[in-house]
């Protein structure tokens, strides 16, 4: 029998959040890759999110605020056939954590990233967070939002990035097949995933969403995969998903902005520079601290 990748834990998030979509998406995702459930790590930083790995029957970590990417950095590099997805939120990911996501677009590793993009911290009562504009008031705030908002796909798309996209936590069908390509991905993804929360930020809810989006794979023209074969036109492609990561407000696209599988990663290129770095090095030739390192 498949396995259905659920836990038997009660899932506690309020009623009609946007991360009972994601989680549907993710264990459903990984249903129809029939992954081996002791072949995928998810790791969470500190969130609403981060109790996804909890919820999802693989390995998982649940981690410190912010430090969800270097934590699964090093699980991926311990054992690179390991599937390795990460969950956080705009908070975790792109405030506190912000750094690490920076960090993990250069080195390609091959990591999953899922940011649960609400505009709030959700956990600790509503606070504005790096994607809510300017100006914006959610009834969680005292006072109108005073900074400027962080892109997360144009910020992904900087970083390097090699797979980048957005779903939306209501259109599940949309958003498994995301994950699902994301996965196979041989590089790094970054996922922005709308998430409405009710809870604390009344202005995104889903009926504002719905009237918004719009899936750029509806497009005959939208081509954003970049391969070997098309090499020579990579850089119109990017500059074309770099122009696209600007809409917001009346329509908001959704779907993938940018794949380059023409990218060595991180694993791929360590392993054909440094020869043996991957191996696990026998206890004996070990270097202990003590040594003076
Ligand atoms: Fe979801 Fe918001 Fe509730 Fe957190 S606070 S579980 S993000 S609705």
């Amino acid at each position: 029998m498949a396995h259905n990748f659920k836990t038997d834990l009660t899932v506690d998030w309020c009623p009609g959040c946007g991360d009972f979509g994601i989680l549907t998406s993710i264990q459903q995702s990984m249903a129809e890759l029939n992954l081996d459930p002791l072949g995928v790590v998810m790791v969470s930083g500190i969130g609403c999110s981060g109790k996804t790995p909890h919820y999802i029957n693989v390995g998982g970590v649940h981690t410190l605020h912010g430090r969800a990417i270097p934590f699964a950095t090093g699980v991926k590099l311990s054992n690179p056939n390991l599937k390795v997805l990460v969950t956080g939120g705009d908070g975790d990911l792109m405030g506190i954590g912000a750094g690490h996501l920076v960090a993990e677009g250069r080195r390609n590793t091959g990591l999953t990233i899922m940011i649960y993009d609400n505009e709030v911290y959700g956990l600790t009562k509503g606070q504005a967070a790096p994607t809510m504009p300017l100006g914006e008031k959610t009834k969680s705030l005292a006072r109108p939002n005073i900074f400027t908002r962080l892109n997360p796909i144009s910020l992904a798309l900087s970083a390097g990035y090699s797979f980048v996209a957005r779903g939306f936590s209501f259109d599940m069908k949309q958003l498994k097949e995301i994950i699902k390509k994301a996965m196979n991905h041989p590089g790094s993804a970054v996922i922005d995933i709308l998430q409405p929360c009710p809870t604390y930020n009344n202005i995104n809810s889903m009926e504002w969403y719905k009237e918004r989006v719009y899936k750029m794979e509806d497009e005959k023209d939208w081509n954003p995969v970049v391969t070997k074969e098309n090499i020579k036109d990579a850089d119109q492609i990017f500059a074309r998903s770099m122009a696209r990561a600007q809409e917001w407000g009346d329509r908001i696209p959704t779907g993938i902005f940018y794949q380059n599988t023409a990218i060595e990663s991180f694993p791929v290129r360590i392993s054909k520079n440094v020869p043996n770095y991957l191996q696990i090095v026998p206890a004996e030739q070990r270097i202990s601290t003590a040594d003076g390192y």
